[in-house]
């Protein structure tokens, strides 16, 4: 018995220090565990505090990319014209009556141009005026906006001004074909525009304001390279004719084989246009429309201040 009892108590003991040992070393290995754990949370802080770094720079490298490749894209779309002469028809202050027969002319001849359209004008020049809208859309030519209200001393009196009217426009043009245009042409073109700025806005900042402003909600502005003089009728059809062909045939010696021929929606440019086709034509030029990406002829070429 007494074997038994002392068997027993050795036996309890042997439990107790075997319990208890264990018991230790699983509070040791939670001590470890939780060291551990406390190490990984803090490496993990480490690397999200890298990764709020990175990724704005990651984020900004696409974004650089995705401009790279838009302005390699332009300058396939543009080396063309270095090799392949290329007229760009133009007509301005439209649309009316006239337009009509510019667009029967361009049809009898294949040939696709680009409309700098007028609000007021669209307005005020009754059906026809609106007919030429739908039929510069459906006929594939390019609707671009060029004011609401030709009125430089209005439009240039303020960038706020200015957009008040481009906005106009563009709402005016998107209600009646469901396009939203994106090649804008100044009234006046670039460098007067800026002059104008100067005298009515008081500062030829507000010129650069409009630019910058029009270029960063992704509109692409061009003035024109070869010049009809066709707003007046004193040129008359004859030297219509001959300044868009002589004009055109500068530009064949230059880099760029491109001619942004300037015309408006007068009588006097319906009756010149037909010979100002041949007349280009026998130059060796294709004809094109003026897209965004594409050839870009501007008289002032920065966006930024100087
Ligand atoms: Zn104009």
């Amino acid at each position: 018995m007494r074997f038994i009892s002392l068997l027993a108590t050795f036996a309890a003991v042997i439990l107790s220090i075997v319990l208890g040992f264990a018991t230790y070393n699983d509070s040791k290995d939670i001590d470890r565990y939780e060291k551990e754990i406390e190490i990984y949370m803090q490496q993990q802080q480490s690397y999200q505090a890298e990764i709020d770094i990175v990724s704005p720079q990651i984020e900004e490298a696409i974004a650089e990319k995705t401009v790279l490749e838009q302005d390699i894209a332009a300058i396939k779309k543009r080396i063309i014209y270095k090799t392949q002469p290329t007229a760009f028809l133009t007509f301005d202050d439209g649309t009316s009556y006239n337009t009509l027969k510019i667009l029967d002319i361009l049809k009898a001849n294949n040939i696709k141009a680009t409309f700098f359209v007028v609000g007021t004008q669209i307005l005020n020049g009754g059906s026809a005026s609106k007919e030429a809208i739908q039929r510069i859309v459906d006929e594939g030519h390019v609707l671009a906006i060029h004011a609401y209200e030709h009125e430089y001393s209005k439009i240039y009196s303020s960038a706020e001004a200015y957009f008040e009217d481009f906005n106009k426009i563009a709402d005016l043009l998107y209600e009646m074909t469901g396009f939203k245009p994106n090649i804008v042409r100044l009234p006046s073109g670039t460098a007067s525009a800026r002059s104008f700025c100067g005298k009515y806005a008081g500062s030829t900042d507000v010129y650069y304001d409009i630019i910058s402003k029009l270029y960063a909600d992704g509109y692409t502005v061009i003035d024109w390279n070869v010049d009809t003089v066709d707003y007046t009728t004193s040129t008359g059809v004859d030297k219509i004719v001959e300044n868009a062909v002589s004009g055109a045939k500068t530009r064949l010696s230059r880099e760029y084989k491109a001619a942004v021929i300037l015309m408006h929606d007068t009588a006097d440019t319906v009756s010149a246009l037909q010979r100002v086709i041949d007349g280009v034509e026998d130059l060796g030029m294709g004809f094109e429309v003026l897209v965004k990406g594409g050839y870009v002829t501007r008289q002032i070429a920065e966006t930024e201040k100087p």
